[in-house]
């Protein structure tokens, strides 16, 4: 375990929790607005459809992203449980608290997140 202190880590669990609830329903929006426009393309006109299918996919990749940052809050609500939140997964340095607080469910330190957003 890291120097988090009991209220610190209070305060991350009271953030991811409000996460995973946001992000939940985030998931459930994507899908109704997905599956409507899904019935409706036989019904509407050709731009109509085009701009039903733009509306689409960006319902998909909300929902992508959703789901992905939901996989990650879920993981570090695991690891908060079995005292193993706040250590960077690639070189196992503690998370810089501020880090954490504005992105709880960060499992990599600030150093090792650059150096892979440089990679891609
Ligand atoms: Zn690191």
């Amino acid at each position: 375990m890291g120097s988090l202190s009991p209220e610190n880590l209070q305060a991350l669990r009271t953030l991811l929790l409000q996460a995973q609830g946001q992000l939940e329903q985030q998931m459930n929006i994507g899908k109704i607005a997905a599956a409507v426009v899904t019935l409706d393309q036989t019904a509407v006109g050709r731009v109509s459809r085009v701009d039903a299918m733009q509306q689409q996919s960006m319902a998909v990749s909300t929902r992508e992203m959703a789901a992905q940052r939901l996989n990650k809050v879920k993981l570090a609500l695991q690891n908060l449980a079995n005292d193993k939140y706040g250590l960077c997964k690639r070189c196992d340095e503690e998370i810089a608290l501020n880090r954490l607080l504005a992105q709880p469910e960060s499992n990599l330190c600030l150093s090792c997140q650059a150096k892979l957003d440089g990679q891609q």
